[in-house]
């Protein structure tokens, strides 16, 4: 067992997770709760650091830092919640540096989660070797992070790679963000299961992703019929908002996570459309499957934990060089 190791933790709109990870990307504890989000933030906050101080004290090495992926638009150097996720109510403005370095007496380093989870990707998974590559997570909401020259670049607000908010059918849907037809009400993995009950109209609704491609694959008539037009139709939704993504940005790859990139057969389909599109306007895309499933997120926050650099004062509110990983 590594000598040090450090505390990741993921906070998602319907779970949290927290793992205690060594200095080679392992994870040597788990542990995950839901988020209940509709509770407000207190009550969340109250969870994460149950979660953590349970970890903290079974980990059986030192653990040197705590790191956190959350949603919405973070600080990094502040630590702190600039605008929160449509996901997550009453999460705007919370300090989440203080009320957990106050929890766990440990330094604690927080950011995105996509940016978290592209840090894990980068470090160990599918993106392991490139410099410049954009993380595409479908979830209950899509996030994004972009890696420019090995380093992530969180834009001026930080708010780059907020690509779930980027508007796909003008005038569509309203979003939770405020806006109207943002990508993720079309694109994210619930999405899907809201695309197909669509499709299925009356019957009873397909609960998740789950059972929305499995109906594809086994069941038969009208359910089967009705999953094959959502699956079909949020795949092309994909498609076209990976083509805008590649011409922004003509990254290395473009990494897809998120649980459903494993499930079915709907992805090489994606890829063929996404591929056609883009050869079309003389281009190409690559895009791969992220390789740490849902353990992306926890294992990039202690990755960002990892990159933390002494000198980083968390009372003091820290210099914006000494907490800036890459
Ligand atoms: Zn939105």
């Amino acid at each position: 067992m590594s000598a040090v190791v450090y505390l990741g933790i993921d906070v998602g709109g319907t779970g949290i997770k927290a793992a205690i990870v060594d200095e080679r990307g392992n994870i040597l504890r788990h542990a995950e709760t839901p988020t209940g989000a509709s509770e407000g933030a207190a009550r969340v906050l109250e969870r994460i650091r149950r979660l953590g101080r349970g970890l903290i004290e079974q980990a059986g090495a030192q653990v040197v830092a705590c790191g956190v992926g959350a949603p919405g638009r973070i600080d990094h150097r502040r630590g702190h919640v600039i605008f929160g996720s449509g996901n997550l109510p009453g999460w705007t403005g919370v300090d989440l540096r203080a009320e957990l370095h106050r929890a766990f007496g440990l330094p604690v380093l927080v950011d995105n989660d996509a940016n978290a989870a592209a840090l894990g990707e980068a470090w160990v998974g599918a993106a392991r070797g490139a410099s410049d590559f954009l993380l595409v997570t479908l979830g209950t909401g899509v996030g994004g992070a972009l890696t420019v020259n090995g380093r992530l670049w969180r834009g001026a607000r930080y708010g780059a790679g907020e690509v779930g908010h980027m508007a796909l059918y003008p005038g569509g849907e309203p979003c939770p963000c405020g806006g109207v037809g943002c990508a993720e009400r079309y694109v994210s993995a619930k999405a899907l299961t809201r695309r197909a009950n669509e499709e299925l109209g009356s019957g009873k609704p397909f609960r998740g992703i789950r059972e929305v491609i499995s109906a594809v694959e086994q069941a038969s008539g009208p359910r089967r019929a009705a999953a094959l037009r959502g699956v079909e139709r949020w795949t092309a939704d994909l498609a076209l908002f990976l083509l805008n993504l590649q011409m922004a940005f003509d990254p290395q790859m473009i990494v897809v996570g998120g649980g459903i990139v494993n499930l079915g057969y709907w992805w090489d389909r994606m890829v063929q459309a996404a591929s056609q599109a883009c050869r079309a306007r003389s281009t190409s895309i690559r895009l791969k499957r992220a390789q740490l499933g849902p353990d992306a997120g926890v294992v990039g926050a202690a990755r960002l934990a990892m990159l933390y650099r002494p000198g980083y004062s968390p009372a003091a509110g820290g210099s914006a060089r000494s907490t800036s990983p890459s």
